[in-house]
């Protein structure tokens, strides 16, 4: 912790409580000790070390998918040029050794305490400030309070009976044991096909005595193409890395990508295939952000591109009857947020590789061997839960947050959240989100970058003029809420599969939590907030 300073809130232990050390705490935090010597400000964790997502993500395969230097922090040139990533797309330890490089190069590290899981939020409108309680009974009390807890921090595990009398190495991806899990020779089953069960299953497969990958719902996965960094080419990115930042400030999701300058229905069939096909092997994301926008927005090119990825697949995977397991049916390319692989589809190609799909054979329940799915017993040594998150809001609804008599934030947002520009709503005054709901998606760190400079600006604002409290209008609220649903009317993603929808934690209530109206508009609004004076908050 830092040295108390005299403040106008002496009598609280804090000014800005910060709650998670990853990529949105840590950054908030050192604008912060930057921009505000004189605040005391504290980041906790409920974790052993700084990182967020990339500290608990600790599977085999886990790593970026956003070209590696567009992903990392651009506010220091000092960082940027000592930092050499390896990698297009790194790995996971490689990124967590980069945050925690940050944070000593910064001196942050006495201002974050790990081993902090916050239970409980409270606001006290007496003294205008927030009791921020852990279950074991520790407190702080802080004037502002700010949530960087992540969108996808939250895991969930199959509902299926029995799961705590499985006798083997059982393990979600987003709570993996930091000494590893050794899967030679091992007899393993993944459970679920998003992003990370795509990533370990290429991971782990040449090293298993089997695998069985219990499919819910196919992805449409195209190959990450990562590669090394060669000398020469990162010399060339290094050397404009100003320039890539403004590229990515200014693109709709954050990445290196940029869409196609042309409508899909200006140019042939022939062309676009021929577009198509190059995408394939280019890295990452530029199968849906360098395509036609189209992809997004008509059901008819979707078709098409969707038709094009199915073709792959056939091609990928020998077995017909798994390559057709494998194959979305019920929804097109971009309507869930897409896997990328190395290794996924060839996977299925071992003879000690399946695939389960469990709309066919559900899993009934677990067993101390292993599983019942579709009445058939299945034997493992070890379970992977590749089954996600209770997504964007879950991590906010499993703390307590409630100021004064009112309804607790999880009620507020129970039929889905209403902020102002994802970060305050009304009725919590100095609370503040970033990475919240209604923020922008993509390539995460480049949102959270806006993010945090418009939040550091209105703390600016309300410590300048000696001000204690904050709070967002009712009307801004409800006018941005408005946008956000409104935004994303008539995309292929409104079709709601999403977990940006809640549509894959039973029982959670289907509404969009996301912002897809991009980084520039995004900015945009943040920058007219600051023209106006922040007209949109009440100061008192
Ligand atoms: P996810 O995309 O939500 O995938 C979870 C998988 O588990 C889905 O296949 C889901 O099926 C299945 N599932 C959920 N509950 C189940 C149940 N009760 N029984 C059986 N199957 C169940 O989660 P994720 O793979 O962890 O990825 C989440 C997000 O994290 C990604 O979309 C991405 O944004 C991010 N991520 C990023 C990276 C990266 O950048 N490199 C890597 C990993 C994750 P349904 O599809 O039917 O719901």
């Amino acid at each position: 912790m830092n040295d108390p300073q005299p403040s106008a809130g002496a009598a609280l232990d804090l000014d800005v409580l910060v709650i998670g050390a990853g990529i949105a705490g840590i950054y908030q935090l050192h604008k912060l000790r930057i921009e505000h010597p004189d605040l005391r400000v504290e980041v906790v964790d409920a974790a052993g070390g700084v990182g967020g997502t990339w500290y608990w993500n600790r599977y085999p395969g886990a790593r970026f998918d956003s070209e590696s230097y567009s992903y990392a922090y651009f506010f220091s040139k000092e960082l940027r040029d000592d930092w050499r990533w390896k990698e297009r797309f790194s790995g996971q330890p490689e990124i967590e050794e980069y945050l925690n490089h940050v944070v000593d190069r910064f001196e942050l590290r006495p201002y974050i305490t790990l081993g902090f899981r916050v239970q409980s939020a409270t606001w006290d409108e007496t003294s205008r400030s927030w009791s921020v309680r852990t279950a074991d009974g520790q407190e702080r009390r802080t004037r502002f309070l700010v949530t960087a807890v992540g969108l996808l921090s939250a895991p969930q595990f199959p509902i299926a009976p029995g799961r705590e009398e499985f006798r083997g190495i059982a393990h979600h991806t987003a709570l993996w044991p930091a000494g590893g899990v050794d899967f030679t020779g091992k007899r393993v089953a993944v459970i679920g096909t998003g992003s990370s069960g795509v990533q370990i299953t290429g991971a782990i497969a040449d090293e298993v005595a089997s695998l069985t990958v219990f499919q819910r719902t196919p992805n449409w996965c195209t190959p990450l193409n990562n590669t090394p960094m060669g000398d020469e080419e990162y010399a060339d990115i290094s050397s404009r890395l100003d320039e890539i930042h403004a590229t990515l400030m200014g693109s709709f999701a954050g990445f290196v990508h940029q869409f196609q300058p042309v409508s899909a229905f200006d140019v042939s069939p022939e062309d676009r295939h021929r577009l198509y096909e190059q995408l394939w092997e280019q890295p990452g994301f530029a199968k849906l952000l360098g395509n036609y926008m189209e992809v997004l927005f008509s059901p008819e090119i979707n078709a098409e591109f969707s038709a094009f990825l199915a073709g792959k697949i056939s091609g990928l995977v020998t077995d017909p009857a798994k390559a057709d397991k494998l194959i979305p049916k019920d929804h097109g390319y971009g309507v869930k947020r897409p896997p990328f692989e190395a290794g996924y589809y060839a996977a299925f190609n071992k003879p000690n590789v399946d695939v389960v799909s469990l709309t066919d054979s559900p899993i009934e329940r677990f067993t101390p061997t292993g599983l019942i799915a579709g009445g058939t017993e299945h034997e493992f040594d070890i379970i992977v839960y590749a089954t996600g998150f209770d997504a964007i809001t879950g991590a906010f609804d499993r703390i307590d947050i409630r100021a004064g008599e009112g309804q607790s934030l999880r009620e507020y947002w129970e039929y889905g959240p209403h902020t102002f520009l994802g970060m305050q709503s009304p009725g919590y005054p100095n609370l503040f989100f970033i990475a919240g709901p209604h923020s922008t998606g993509g390539n995460v760190p480049r949102a959270i970058e806006g993010q945090v400079d418009f939040l550091t600006g209105l703390l600016t604002r309300a410590v300048s003029h000696g001000h204690e409290r904050v709070e967002v209008t009712p009307q801004a609220e409800v006018a941005w809420t408005e946008h956000v649903l409104k935004g994303v009317e008539g995309t292929v993603v409104a079709v709601g599969k999403d977990w940006a929808f809640g549509g894959n934690t039973p029982g959670k209530k289907l509404a969009y939590r996301h912002y897809g109206g991009g980084i520039i508009t995004y900015s945009t609004r943040c920058a007219e907030v600051v023209a106006g004076d922040y007209a949109e908050f009440d100061f008192a």
